[in-house]
C-alpha cells in the first residue's frame, strides 16, 4: 500500500465514524472525542497536515452541536450507557431493569444462578431485546419496548455511568432549570468543556423540554402545558414514583 492509499483508507475511517449517526446521537461526547484523537494521530504520523487536520475537526465539532442541539429538543434515545427500569405502560409495577443494556428481571433478582436475563442488541432492523433463557424477543423504538406478543413496556432513566461512577436521576426541578441555562449558556459560546460536564446530567434527569413551547422565552410565560417552566417531568405516573426504590 502507497502513501495514497494509506491516507485514503485512514480518512474513510475517519469518515465512517464521523457518519456514524447511532453513535454520535447516543454519546454526541464520546464520538467528538474518537474522530479529534483520530485526525490528531493521522497528523502525527503525516498522512495529514495541521489545515487538514483543523478542517476535520471543525466537522467533528460541528456534529457535536448539532447532535446537542437535536437531543435538547428530542432526547428520548435508548442509550447503553444507561440504566432504565422497565415499567408495564398504562400502569403497573417496575418488571425490571435494563442497566448496559443488560435486561435482570426483578422476579429472578435472587436467584444467583442466573447472571442476567436477557440483552439488548442492535441488528439490522434496529434495537432487539432477546431473552437468554427462552425463545421471546422485542424491539425497543425511542424508549418503549415492545414484545413479540404485544406487550408494551416503557424504559425510565434512573442511572448512568458518568467517567465511572453511577448517579442517579435528578429530581429536583431547581437543579434541572438550572442546567438547562447552564448549557444553553454554553451551547451559545460553544464550551465544550462545560457541556461535556453538565449533559450526561440534564439528559438523564426526571425532566425533558416542554414539546409544546419549547421553552422558548415569549411563549414559555402563557404556555398551560408546563405551568410556564418550560419543561415537564418525562413521566407522570403515579404508581413510578412510589415504586422507584432503587
Ligand atoms: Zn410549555
Amino acid at each position: 500500500m502507497n502513501f495514497e492509499q494509506a491516507k485514503a483508507l485512514r480518512i474513510q475511517l475517519w469518515r465512517t465514524t464521523l457518519d456514524d449517526h447511532d453513535f454520535r446521537m447516543e454519546s454526541p461526547e464520546a464520538h467528538r472525542s474518537t474522530l479529534l484523537e483520530s485526525s490528531a494521530r493521522l497528523a502525527e504520523e503525516g498522512l495529514i497536515d495541521r489545515i487538514e487536520q483543523f478542517e476535520m475537526d471543525e466537522m467533528a465539532n460541528a456534529a457535536y452541536w448539532h447532535a446537542v442541539e437535536e437531543l435538547q429538543s428530542n432526547p428520548t434515545i435508548f442509550r447503553p450507557s444507561y440504566g432504565y427500569d422497565v415499567l408495564p405502560r398504562g400502569g403497573g409495577p417496575r418488571i425490571g431493569t435494563i442497566f448496559h443494556s443488560v435486561l435482570r428481571l426483578d422476579a429472578s433478582s435472587s436467584d444467583s444462578l442466573r447472571p442476567y436475563d436477557g440483552k439488548v442488541y442492535r441488528d439490522e432492523t434496529g434495537l432487539v431485546l432477546k431473552y437468554s433463557s427462552s425463545t421471546e424477543t422485542g424491539s425497543i423504538e425511542g424508549l418503549v419496548l415492545t414484545m413479540a406478543d404485544g406487550r408494551q413496556f416503557d424504559l425510565i432513566e434512573a442511572r448512568r455511568m458518568v467517567q465511572g461512577k453511577v448517579y442517579t436521576a435528578i429530581e429536583d426541578p431547581d437543579v434541572y432549570r438550572w442546567m438547562v441555562d447552564v448549557v444553553q449558556v454554553a451551547t451559545e459560546t460553544r464550551d465544550v468543556d462545560i457541556v461535556e460536564r453538565i449533559r450526561p446530567f440534564l439528559e438523564l434527569a426526571r425532566f425533558r423540554q416542554c414539546s409544546t413551547c419549547l421553552d422558548r422565552f415569549g411563549k414559555r410565560e402563557d404556555c398551560t402545558v408546563c405551568d410556564g417552566q418550560g419543561f415537564v417531568p418525562k413521566l407522570l405516573s403515579r404508581s413510578y414514583l412510589h415504586n422507584s426504590g432503587g
